[in-house]
């Protein structure tokens, strides 16, 4: 089933959205050499309670924690801990936030501290590739326009794009449908409408798109241990063209 808001839900979840885009504007200015994932999650989980809202990914299916903060070959749904981050790591966040029922969810990739450069054009890439397939996001259009969009960038641009995990609607929610695939043929698939909210994730690798979970049954990891970026935002389909709902606007 998909779900077509009305303008007061979608100022619903934007304010759940945007508090998820402050949520990682505010871990970029904690992320560096020497914090833990664990510390960072403490910091999330606070800052979400603080602006009246419930950290959606605790608890989710027993997940234990409020963030997902993966780092270098963990491609998404790492476990925070006891891991310090070290110069050059890059650490990708990913947080959900449910705000009076709404729910907002958006990914970040970091780097830490000085990262090489071809580490630093990983990310610009998959950030172009979000931004690429958030431009598809426009009623009329169907989902292979986005998967398409971002597929060609990263593969154009020498990288690979995870297919065991894909995007997806969000609203009453964190998972709804339609799935947004990052890889696919244009004008494939559902057709775009105005009211659709959409979460647009894509998680791409340095080397081979296979991905494996690790025997903690959650993080997923690149097979061949190449580096792996994700962004992600929460999306409206607007009458005037795709709404990010969780860009804060402050980097
Ligand atoms: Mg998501």
């Amino acid at each position: 089933m998909v779900y077509l808001r009305d303008r007061d839900e979608i100022e619903a979840i934007r304010s759940a959205a945007l508090l998820v885009g402050q949520t990682l504007v505010m871990l970029g200015r904690e992320i560096k050499p020497g914090i833990t994932t664990g510390e960072l999650d403490r910091l999330a989980e606070t800052f979400i309670r603080d602006h009246g809202a419930r950290p959606a990914f605790k608890g989710y299916r027993g997940f234990p924690a409020s963030i997902c903060p993966s780092v270098n070959d963990e491609v998404v749904h790492a476990i925070p801990g006891r891991y310090r981050l070290r110069e050059g790591d890059i650490i990708g966040i990913d947080v959900g936030v449910e705000k009076n029922g709404y729910y907002g969810d958006a990914a970040r990739t970091f780097p830490v501290g000085e990262v090489d450069d071809d580490v630093e054009r990983l990310l610009r890439v998959t950030r172009e590739a979000l931004l690429l397939g958030v431009a598809q996001a426009k009623a009329g259009n169907r989902i292979g326009d986005i998967s398409h969009a971002v597929q060609s960038h990263a593969e154009l641009s020498g990288y690979s794009v995870v297919r065991a995990l894909v995007g997806h609607g969000i609203g009453r929610e964190m998972h709804e449908e339609p799935q947004v695939p990052n890889f696919g043929s244009p004008d494939r698939g559902p057709r775009l409408m105005v009211g659709q909210v959409l979460a647009i994730e894509p998680m791409i690798n340095a080397g081979s798109p296979d991905v494996m979970t690790r025997a903690d049954g959650w993080t997923v990891v690149t097979k061949d241990g190449s580096l792996s970026a994700h962004f992600e935002h929460t999306v409206a389909v607007g009458a005037q063209g795709p709404e990010i709902l969780s860009d804060p606007g402050q980097g």
